[in-house]
């Protein structure tokens, strides 16, 4: 099935693109099909990524139609699925099993080839990304083939295809390593930013889950931890979940982001307002519904991983930028805590990782705060989240990629004509 509808434009708004045909293949074969016939190509996901990164001018393989479970193997907790199924339905099905994946992001709609390719993360100190839950994965490579990619068969190709970018081939399947079902207990709560700062290790190592969001021109945060509990789930009520998530966490987003792009100058007072308002939560919940939640206010947003030892100075860095050169910022700072893997091209490579995103609403102007704070992560050799917005080069990048080398040579053999390239792809790849 092909389409002549074909704009397309992402989730945030902050890229968008016309490709010259829009597929939709229903089994591997077809997908092998539309690779071979195709001169460029490209999978989009849910359209979850800030930047370019899924853009095309060539066919677009859109995987709506390949989206299955395809086997559950209970005892050795796996699952196996067709790479177009999103995140939250693989929640669903995994939960009717007593299934569920080991640590999540903070919102569920990703397809899972797409979280996969841009090393989607979620917080914990002792846990990786979601590409390090990957057992095994298919590729449809560029002369139409299929490759079985695991650590078995050719460790250097799985670890490649681990964090692809899009850049190998299209992942046609995927095995994941799961965990038991588990419940999480849930406090959220209000802070100081000083104060968290100073037990910043300690607050990461003594919870399974531990984030905070900082909010600017306030010395407030908002800090969440969840660690696995036996106690059967003890859901927010509906009013309170409703209050709690959607509309303090959307509308009062959605206040000072649509109030702060008409009068920026009013940002800095509305937050202070707002984080004034925060209060303590505490329940327990089947896990994926604590970790993942809606996202009904739009913004653009730029991510880095950078040491994890160097997070404090960071932040505090941050800070004073924004104050220093006058930015006014209507949305928070978010730190996350990832644990260290070897995938060739993942943000943490070899290193415990702390993530510092940025977020400001797209009609704000977003890039020279993003800028800002690239230039300090760049001075403690952050490496940007594939998905998120951010300015780096190939030029800029090798270098803080040990193995990068590596990555780019599985390219050269699986993708010699960069059928799968990309403008993206060209600038923070090379040609
Ligand atoms: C509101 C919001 C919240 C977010 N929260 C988090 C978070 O908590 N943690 C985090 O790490 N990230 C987060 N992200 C970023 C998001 O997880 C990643 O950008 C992810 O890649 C999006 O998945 P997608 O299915 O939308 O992929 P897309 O954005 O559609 O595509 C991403 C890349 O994957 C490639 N791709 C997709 N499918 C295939 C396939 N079958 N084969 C080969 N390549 C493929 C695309 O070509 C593209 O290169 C968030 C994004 C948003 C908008």
């Amino acid at each position: 099935v092909a389409t002549t509808e074909r704009r397309w434009t992402n989730w945030a708004g902050t890229a968008s693109c016309t490709p010259r045909a829009v597929h939709f293949p229903a089994s591997e074969d077809e997908i092998a099909a539309i690779v071979k016939a195709a001169e460029r190509v490209k999978v989009v996901g849910a359209g979850h990524s800030f930047s370019d990164i899924a853009c095309t001018d060539g066919d677009l393989i859109r995987l709506d139609r390949y989206d299955k479970v395809l086997a559950v193997d209970r005892a050795a907790r796996t699952v196996t699925a067709q790479a177009g199924i999103t995140i939250s339905r693989l929640n669903e099905e995994l939960a009717v099993r007593g299934l569920a994946m080991q640590n999540l992001g903070d919102i569920a709609y990703q397809s899972l080839a797409g979280a996969i390719a841009t090393a989607t993360h979620g917080t914990g100190t002792r846990l990786g990304t979601i590409s390090t839950q990957v057992r095994e994965l298919t590729l449809v490579t560029a002369d139409g083939s299929g490759l079985r990619c695991s650590p078995d068969a050719d460790a250097e190709l799985f670890r490649a295809a681990q964090v692809s970018l899009g850049a190998l081939g299209v992942i046609a399947s995927v095995t994941l390593a799961c965990v038991d079902a588990f419940n999480l207990h849930a406090t959220e709560g209000p802070g100081r930013l000083d104060e968290i700062l100073s037990r910043i290790d300690e607050l990461a190592d003594s919870n399974d889950h531990f984030e905070f969001y900082w909010f600017p021109h306030t010395d407030r945060v908002l800090v969440k931890v969840n660690n696995r509990t036996d106690e059967p789930a003890r859901p927010r009520s509906r009013p309170k979940e409703w209050f709690d998530e959607i509309f303090l966490a959307n509308k009062v987003f959605g206040v000072l982001a649509k109030t702060g792009e008409r009068r920026p100058s009013l940002i800095p007072r509305i937050s202070r307002v707002v984080t004034g308002a925060l209060s303590k939560t505490e329940y327990s919940d089947r896990s994926d519904r604590v970790f993942a939640s809606p996202r009904l206010v739009r913004f653009a947003e730029t991510e880095y991983e950078i040491p994890r030892s160097t997070v404090a100075g960071a932040v505090r860095e941050v800070h004073a930028m924004i104050e220093r050169e006058g930015f006014r910022v209507n949305f928070p700072i978010e730190v996350r805590f990832v644990a260290a893997d070897d995938a060739l091209l993942s943000p943490a490579h070899r290193r415990d990782s702390c993530y510092v995103a940025a977020h400001m609403s797209a009609g704000l102007g977003y890039e020279p705060y993003f800028r800002a704070f690239e230039r300090i992560m760049d001075a403690r050799d952050g490496r940007p989240h594939w998905g998120k917005i951010h300015f780096q080069t190939a030029a800029t990048l090798r270098a803080r990629y040990p193995e990068w080398d590596r990555f780019i040579a599985v390219r050269n053999r699986l993708d010699p004509e960069r059928r799968f390239g990309n403008t993206y792809l060209q600038r923070v790849l090379g040609p």
